[in-house]
């Protein structure tokens, strides 16, 4: 399977991916290739248009688009992130009518939480969604919206307005076709990546019908929060493959560069160096093979997803780091500097999205009390 995944990103998506990133964007066709090549939602039962797979495939997947750093085709957005709302809390009719486009590909999903006054505060988001006798109204902004001006449905988290002064708010989520009038998508230009549709909704009185709330009314943080896990966990694992795959260039790339001394490699700094990020990618991937072994049993633990999340994106930020700074000039000239700038910005995208990397160290060290 790794195999086939493998030929399909370098025949289907590499070569086009450099026009895609002027484009700031990835076609349609690429996901219904994607779907019908069988990289979409494998997870989800044949019933629905998946596979029946485990959660090894997926991991499969991220970890391929990570070698490469496909950062504008995270198909795991919508297989793993998106999808998986689906699964678990939609009613068979939700289901039936999302989910085999989002298997194959003719549809895309995006999910909207972030807004620009609440992104890590996640709990403070102001859309609200009020309830009338036809169905719930929309009002409010959403930002940063992966795959959000390409998609076809968005599932939008917002204050349902029956909370009272002085409670926590009580969110709720919503299945919303970005056709519904009131809605309107403005694409965010990005420095970093610049393949992956990021754009900002705006909900303008938009009217959905009472069958769009999924799961129960108020539930919303937890839903969000008890997804997260598994974000973290596929963010851990796409970020991970990345940070090998850089210290593997970067490896090579020093043993090439000669100078009077011989090769950069025969630098000492820059050996120990290497060698430091080495182990910590080393043991960095065994506590993630760990999470994923755990959550193909089907045990989850959001505390290790975020502690996976927080190692590897941390440690794919150093690597990065390097990455240009040891290859002097040409590590933001020519053909090697693009890829190890491009691959700098896009690291800390990794560390900020999903839960900032101050934001998970912030969650940890206040749950350290109850865990030692
Ligand atoms: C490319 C991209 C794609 C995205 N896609 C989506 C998407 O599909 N859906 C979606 O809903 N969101 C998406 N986001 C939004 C993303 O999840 C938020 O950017 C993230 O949660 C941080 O929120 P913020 O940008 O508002 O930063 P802020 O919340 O303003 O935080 C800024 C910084 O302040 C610090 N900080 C914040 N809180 C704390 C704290 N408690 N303790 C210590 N330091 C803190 C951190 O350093 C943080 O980076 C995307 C973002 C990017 C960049």
């Amino acid at each position: 399977m790794r195999l086939r995944i493998a030929e399909f990103l370098d025949s289907e998506i590499v070569p086009h991916y450099r026009d895609w990133e002027s484009e700031g964007r990835i076609p349609r066709e690429a996901w219904t290739k994607a779907g019908r090549a069988g990289l979409l939602c494998r997870t989800a039962p044949k019933a629905y248009g998946g596979q029946d797979a485990g959660f090894l495939d997926s991991v499969v997947i991220a970890e391929e688009l990570g070698k490469r750093r496909l950062s504008g085709f995270l198909t795991f957005l919508q297989s793993d992130i998106v999808v998986p709302y689906f699964l678990r809390l939609a009613n068979e009719q939700q289901k039936k009518a999302y989910l085999p486009g989002l298997c194959s590909g003719l549809k895309i999903g995006a999910i909207a939480m972030t807004e620009p006054q609440s992104g890590s505060e996640v709990g403070r988001m102001r859309t609200t969604i009020s309830q009338t006798d036809a169905g719930f109204v929309i009002n409010g902004q959403k930002a940063h919206i992966s795959n959000g001006f390409t998609a076809d449905v968005v599932l939008v988290a917002g204050q349902s307005l029956s909370t009272g002064q002085g409670q926590e708010p009580e969110l709720s989520l919503l299945i919303v076709d970005t056709n519904t009038p009131g809605i309107t998508r403005t694409p965010t230009p990005k420095s970093g990546m610049r393949a992956l549709d990021t754009c900002e909704l705006s909900f303008e009185d938009c009217r959905v019908p009472t069958t769009s709330l999924l799961g129960t009314s108020g539930k919303g943080l937890f839903y969000l929060f008890t997804f997260l896990g598994l974000e973290r966990l596929m963010l851990a694992i796409y970020a991970q493959a990345s940070a090998v795959a850089i210290l593997g260039e970067l490896i090579a790339f020093c043993n090439n560069r000669k100078t009077s001394g011989g090769s950069l490699l025969d630098y000492q700094f820059i050996l120990t160096k290497l060698a430091d990020l080495y182990s910590e990618c080393t043991v960095n991937q065994a506590f993630i093979d760990a999470c994923i072994a755990e959550q193909a049993r089907g045990r989850h633990d959001p505390r290790s997803a975020s502690l996976a999340k927080l190692r590897s994106t941390e440690t794919l930020k150093a690597i990065s780091l390097l990455g240009v700074q040891f290859r002097g000039a040409q590590g933001i000239s020519g053909g090697s500097g693009e890829r190890a700038a491009k691959d700098l910005v896009d690291s800390c995208v990794q560390s900020i999205w999903g839960g900032a990397s101050e934001v998970l160290r912030d969650a940890i060290g206040k749950s350290l009390v109850n865990s030692i």
